[in-house]
């Protein structure tokens, strides 16, 4: 069993509809962070975000966690054609336990995430550990809504 820890978000109609459908598809979902709410970023004129992050206790290794990933925001009908743009579901994999992945549609852990707030902060909540040394970039706020 591997620890791993994956960061949705969603922008677009019923957004904590779609977080909770997919939330609901993890048969080795371990833990879920809070609810946040998080402005968007990239310029774009779009709509608040909502995220979290959920933690999974997984015999699945990075590569078929991107394709349930994928799955989820196929059948989410995430609108691919703004890049940065409005999705109803965005599923990105961040680390796994003794994984380290460098493929041109793979990169574990994910490149960009301690640039992202609205990924770092609820990450922190399931595992404080990744906020060490880590320095709030600023780059847009993020509000707890709830407990998941
Ligand atoms: P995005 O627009 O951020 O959802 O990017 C989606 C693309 O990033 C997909 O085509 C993936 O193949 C690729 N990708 C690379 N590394 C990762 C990762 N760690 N998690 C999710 N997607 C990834």
């Amino acid at each position: 069993m591997s620890q791993a820890f994956l960061g949705l978000g969603s922008n677009l109609g019923d957004k904590e509809a779609y977080l909770r459908e997919a939330v609901g598809t993890f048969t080795d979902l371990q833990g879920v962070s809070g609810l946040y709410e998080t402005d968007p970023i990239g310029g774009v004129e779009q709509d608040c975000y909502l995220n979290i992050v959920i933690e999974l206790s997984t015999e699945r290794k990075a590569r078929e966690l991107l394709e349930h990933a994928q799955d989820l925001e196929k059948k989410a009908n995430r609108l691919r054609d703004i890049r940065w743009g409005p999705r109803t579901l965005d599923v990105d994999i961040l680390w796994v336990e003794n994984e380290e992945v460098t493929e041109p549609d793979l990169i574990v852990p994910h490149p960009r995430m301690k640039e992202r707030a609205f990924v770092m902060v609820p990450l922190g909540e399931l595992a404080p550990e990744f906020l060490i040394e880590w320095e709030d970039p600023g780059d847009g706020e993020v509000r707890r809504v709830k407990d998941w």
